[in-house]
């Protein structure tokens, strides 16, 4: 189901192959507790790249939305508009879209975060995650990509690809105290 759509217009993902109609398409964005957030998401086929361009535009400018209300936000998942298909959108300085994103490596080595989500923008999570990882996946035009990610940016594919599998952030939490609101995160932060 597509809503909201207007007549403001988003140029920044030609990069990624996305054929725009000049409209967005602001789509509600799945919370915390909603069962379909941990569903299983199924793989992208080839011939449902049309379908999966619309939704990736969609995720674009949902993701923009957010970003203007929170200051937030470098990716997020299809199933968090409620779409069950193995697809990512993220934009850490231009668009990419990952279809069927496959972690093949992890370093042995960990790294401790604070997660944020889309789905519980009030929260953050202190989870573990590998410190470097490489993935593989296809694009908007079924070409095979990999990716070699450390850091910010292998936490965020981590975060991303688990809501693929149904997996929240808060599933991840590393105990019963790794939990805080955003404006006691700030709190603390500015002490
Ligand atoms: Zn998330």
């Amino acid at each position: 189901m597509r809503q909201g759509r207007s007549r403001r217009r988003n140029l920044s993902v030609a990069a990624a192959g996305l054929k725009r109609d000049g409209l967005m398409a602001i789509r509600e964005i799945l919370q915390l507790g909603n069962p379909d957030l941990y569903e299983i998401s199924t793989e992208v086929e080839e011939d449902e790249l049309d379908l999966m361009g619309d939704i990736a535009s969609d995720l674009e400018d949902t993701m923009l939305d957010f970003r203007e209300r929170y200051g937030a936000g470098r990716a997020i998942a299809a199933p968090q508009i409620g779409e069950r298909k193995r697809m990512v959108y993220m934009n850490t300085g231009e668009p990419v879209i990952l279809l069927n994103p496959v972690i093949t490596e992890y370093s042995p080595e960990m790294i401790e975060v604070w997660d944020d989500c889309m789905s519980f923008p009030d929260l953050l999570v202190r989870v573990k995650r590998h410190r470097s990882i490489a993935v593989t996946c296809r694009d908007l035009e079924w070409k095979e990509r990999k990716i070699e990610a450390d850091d910010g940016l292998a936490e965020l594919l981590q975060h991303e690809i688990d809501h693929l599998d149904g997996v929240l952030a808060v599933m991840r939490a590393i105990d019963e105290r790794s939990f805080v609101t955003r404006s006691e995160r700030w709190r603390v932060k500015g002490e």
